[in-house]
């Protein structure tokens, strides 16, 4: 079967077996639904992305409604805000009467997305009142086409293995990467760059659809510097070259104020002189975790020092600003973002756990708006400000929670995809990344079962789009 043959037989019509099982599909309670408890004959309400502007869609009754569509009704709620199956419980949504005809047994709908924003057809049954009318949703978002154009991924550039302090090996790390849902991964042990490299060779047998991208967390300053897919180790690269490096950072020191203290002067250059060092090597350059302690430790500086932190984020020398990093306390985030407005607004996000352990892998991470989820897509998306920097911490209450920070258009989209299209997605990457954990034990050279999974993940978000 060639892909995109494949493509269209799994997902969201759920036609393929092996994958139909966890297809969403809302029903009557508005919650997602396995095949078995909601396909027998159903409608198959499924998500659906579309361009703004005119469209048409087509849904399908249930066979007991077969000849009689006109004991149903069609009509469209829109707003930001999943709709959970009770329309008096989503006063916030425009609810509206849907332009449709029946042609072949189906509701034939010509809609026209005028906003980029969430839309919900909602199927009734016009003989019963309330919520016992409900038959079946459908949710759509219309969206503009320059982010029509891309493709969501998800990732974490900032987590540590044994190779430096993490409890974890590599591989196990690595691993954790598929079980909580990534796209792309690029482990950052500190000053050690072989790991993303051992990684990124060790699984490059597989045909896999995740990305393994190459990091290291850089030490030479007091701020932590990210070299998110550099060609190259910037620590080793830095050694070899100390005398450029070091004329550089002498030059830097000459445009800081005069009333730094000596220390701020020497970090925030060293620190930009490796913002500098990244890009020469194509990576991205990242300040990480700029809260990641509420106060200067005693005596010691550290890049929480107010006025080194002002200076580096103020003068806005690297590529992108960690905004979210799961393993620092709630203050961080907080405080990020009460200074993110003030001196950084317009510089790319990202998010990250800085997972030591991998119990910690997942409650954090990126959403790159991109082209394709090889890295110099995946760059240039985030140098333009595609990116999105989530905060998925699951210890608050028994809730998920799931903040998104970034780009507003971006950010309203992000919670649809919370909603319909993650969830699955991420189940998909936890079963291919369980077929590659078998096959490392196994020492199988059959990955055609991986291939397929592979494969059903990087046709899902093709599969929902109208
Ligand atoms: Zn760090
Ligand atoms: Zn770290």
């Amino acid at each position: 079967m060639d892909r995109k043959t494949f493509i269209k037989s799994i997902a969201v019509i759920g036609a393929s077996p092996a994958f139909a099982a966890s297809v969403p599909a809302k029903g009557a309670d508005g919650k997602n639904k396995t095949k078995s408890e909601s396909f027998g004959g159903g409608f198959v309400p499924s998500a659906r992305i579309f361009k703004t502007g005119r469209a048409k869609l087509t849904i399908r009754p249930p066979e007991k409604y077969a000849g009689k569509l006109s004991s149903l009704s069609v009509s469209i709620l829109y707003g930001d805000a999943a709709w959970d199956g009770k329309s008096d419980s989503f006063p916030w949504a425009k609810d509206f009467p849907a332009k449709y005809r029946e042609e072949n047994g189906a509701f034939a709908i010509d809609a026209d997305f005028k906003k980029e924003c969430r839309y919900t057809f909602v199927v009734k049954d016009k003989k019963r009142g309330g919520n016992e009318s409900f038959v079946a949703s459908v949710p759509v978002y219309a969206l503009g086409e320059d982010i029509y154009a891309l493709r969501p991924f998800k990732g974490d550039s900032h987590i540590h293995s044994t190779n430096s302090d993490g409890k974890n090996s590599p591989e196990e790390v690595a691993l954790r990467c598929y079980e909580v849902g990534l796209d792309y991964q690029a482990i950052s042990d500190h000053s050690v760059y072989s790991t993303s490299e051992d990684m990124k060779r060790k699984f490059s047998r597989f045909p896999t659809s995740m990305s393994f991208f190459n990091a290291e967390e850089c030490h030479y300053s007091h701020a932590h510097i990210q070299n998110f897919g550099g060609s190259q180790s910037l620590t080793e690269y830095v050694k070899k070259n100390r005398g450029e490096f070091d004329a550089l950072v002498a030059e830097i020191e000459k445009t800081l104020p005069a009333d730094a203290s000596a220390v701020v002067r020497r970090n925030v250059a060293v620190a930009e002189a490796e913002f500098d060092f990244i890009r020469r090597l194509g990576g991205i350059a990242v300040f990480n975790h700029p809260f990641w302690e509420a106060e200067p430790k005693k005596g010691k500086y550290t890049h929480m020092e107010s006025r080194m932190l002002d200076l580096i984020a103020g003068r806005k020398k690297f590529d992108a600003y960690e905004l979210v990093n799961s393993t620092c306390a709630d203050i961080a985030l907080a405080r990020a973002l009460c200074h993110y407005p003030r001196h950084c607004a317009g510089k790319p996000v990202i998010g990250c756990t800085d997972a030591h352990s991998v119990d910690s892998q997942g409650t954090g991470y990126t959403i790159v708006f991109a082209k394709s989820c090889d890295f110099p897509d995946i760059k240039d998306a985030v140098l333009g400000g595609k990116s999105l920097a989530v905060d998925a911490y699951s210890s608050h209450g028994s809730k998920l929670q799931r903040l998104a920070f970034g780009d507003e258009r971006l950010v309203r989209f992000s919670y649809f995809l919370f909603d319909e299209y993650f969830p699955l997605h991420d189940e998909l990457v936890a079963r291919e990344g369980k077929l590659i954990k078998g096959a490392l034990e196994s020492g199988s050279k059959d990955y055609s079962e991986i291939a397929k999974a592979a494969r059903a993940v990087e046709g899902l978000y093709e599969s929902m789009l109208g």
